[in-house]
């Protein structure tokens, strides 16, 4: 079987790999989607991020989705032909992080495609993967693609969690790539009233519009478009922060409304930030990182039809052709997810 192997910045590969039989628990699943995330670009383009640097080969990929071929002993409640988004989530369930139901911190999490930890774990852009069942939301009525999305669409459920009660609520969110614009499907469904995104691509910007925007700027155009917002000690009481930086970040402040909520999303490496504004105005400043039960609650809200991720799927692009679709989304140009298809055998 193939798998797309990163060996070094720009070094992609489409290797052989041996396929194993599905052990005790677990599922083999015939790879159908997997979309390209930006952690996956961070080591194709630089080999990784921040400290984190790839040691040895590595698998990519961590946002999959497919259709099971064989079923493992003892697995019940998932049959053959079945179509399964794979949460790349692995904790230990063990751990004092995961015994405190906090299993996106746990110690010894295995999430697909990571150099952090060594020897790294290997990702799940391949075409036959062995999973375990319990990793595995049916995914039935959806497509492909649309499985393959519970993941992005995870991390913002679990920052809109992080985030708070947003009934009623008025939200700014800064960056509209996919994890900006799932974000604002994810508030408009937790009830927000005001959504306005900011960006500085327009292509990005209608995107966030169709997906439920009330306003969109165009922050390279106007880049005082945040001044109105900011009468009154502010308007909003909640921001997602989608695009890492610093500049978005502190234009911002003035326009949050005291005591308002920051949630972190956008990893672009440190930023400076105006502490002093943000301690007058009782701002909370708020991480988050990955997921893990809201994964299955994504596949089920999209099943469900209350959150459609179809239009973010720009680009569907054929296995073969894996370097030109990373070159693609570095590009930047037109594109929102950005998914590789994996031929399907089955
Ligand atoms: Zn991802
Ligand atoms: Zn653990």
């Amino acid at each position: 079987m193939k798998a797309i192997v990163i060996h070094a910045a720009k070094d992609l590969r489409i290797e052989d790999h041996p396929v194993t039989d599905p052990g005790p628990g677990e599922v083999q699943i015939a790879l159908a989607a997997g979309g390209i995330c930006g952690s996956d670009l961070h080591y194709y383009n630089h080999g990784g991020f921040g400290t984190v640097r790839l040691r040895e080969p590595m698998v990519l990929g961590h946002e999959v989705s497919g259709h099971i071929t064989k079923l493992g002993d003892g697995v019940t409640g998932l049959s053959i032909g079945q179509l399964v988004a794979v949460s790349p989530s692995r904790p230990c369930r063990t751990c004092a992080y995961c015994q405190k139901d906090q299993h996106n911190h746990c110690l010894n999490m295995r999430f697909y495609g990571s150099a952090m930890p060594f020897p790294h774990i290997q990702g799940a852009f391949r075409e036959v993967l062995n999973a375990d069942a319990t990793q595995c939301a049916p995914a039935d009525g959806l497509t492909a693609g649309e499985a393959a999305m519970a993941e992005p669409l995870a991390v913002c459920l679990h920052a809109t969690n992080n985030a708070g009660p947003l009934l009623g609520k008025s939200v700014l969110v800064t960056g509209c790539g996919p994890i900006g614009i799932l974000s604002i499907l994810c508030a408009r469904r937790a009830g927000a009233d005001l959504i306005v995104a900011t960006d500085l691509s327009d292509f990005t910007l209608d995107m966030a519009r169709a997906a439920g925007a009330d306003r969109v700027i165009n922050v390279a155009k106007t880049p005082d478009a945040l001044a109105p917002f900011t009468a009154g000690k502010g308007t909003f009481d909640t921001l997602y922060e989608c695009s890492g930086s610093e500049a978005a970040l502190s234009a911002a402040i003035p326009a949050m409304q005291p005591r308002g909520v920051i949630v972190q999303l956008g990893l672009g490496g440190d930023m400076r930030l105006p502490v002093q504004a943000m301690s007058v105005k009782e701002l909370q400043l708020r991480g988050s990182f990955r997921f893990h039960a809201e994964f299955f609650t994504g596949v089920s809200l999209m099943q469900k039809g209350l959150i459609d991720v179809k239009p973010l799927i720009t680009h569907t692009i054929p296995v073969d052709q894996a370097t030109a679709a990373f070159e693609l989304v570095l590009s930047r140009t037109g594109t929102s997810k950005v998914q590789i298809e994996f031929p399907q055998a089955w």
